[in-house]
């Protein structure tokens, strides 16, 4: 009987310490969309529109069930959309790097990703 109850503890312990990695990931991610002081809007969008591919793969591959999958998306959707209006918001026109044509540029880029321009 001893051996049973060891056996099913084991058995537990093991299964936990395989899955809680895959949700901690998860929360760890939800944790950092809602850290708006921390991250800037262009990481957080990232951060949101990375964790939105990704509970679609979830998805697509079985491991999320569909009302799992539409409250993380309803979250996640909720977050990008805050993020990128943020980001435009931060971003207005004569940032740095930001062409004529709106588009910004990394530093050190020879042409406009935007319009293709060759850059100065
Ligand atoms: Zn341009």
């Amino acid at each position: 009987m001893t051996l049973f109850v060891l056996s099913v503890l084991l058995a537990g312990v093991s299964t936990l310490w395989v899955v809680h990695p895959i949700f901690a990931r998860k929360l760890a991610l939800l944790a950092d969309v809602e850290r708006a002081d921390v991250l800037d809007a262009e990481s957080r969008k990232s951060v949101a529109l990375s964790s939105l591919r990704e509970i679609e793969y979830d998805r697509e591959a079985g491991k999320l069930d569909e009302t799992d999958y539409r409250a993380l998306h309803g979250q996640l959707a909720a977050e990008a959309m805050q993020a990128i209006r943020a980001s435009d918001y931060v971003h207005t026109p004569g940032d740095e790097g930001r062409h004529a044509c709106g588009f910004r540029n990394p530093p050190g880029s020879r042409f406009c990703g935007g319009c293709g321009t060759r850059l100065a």
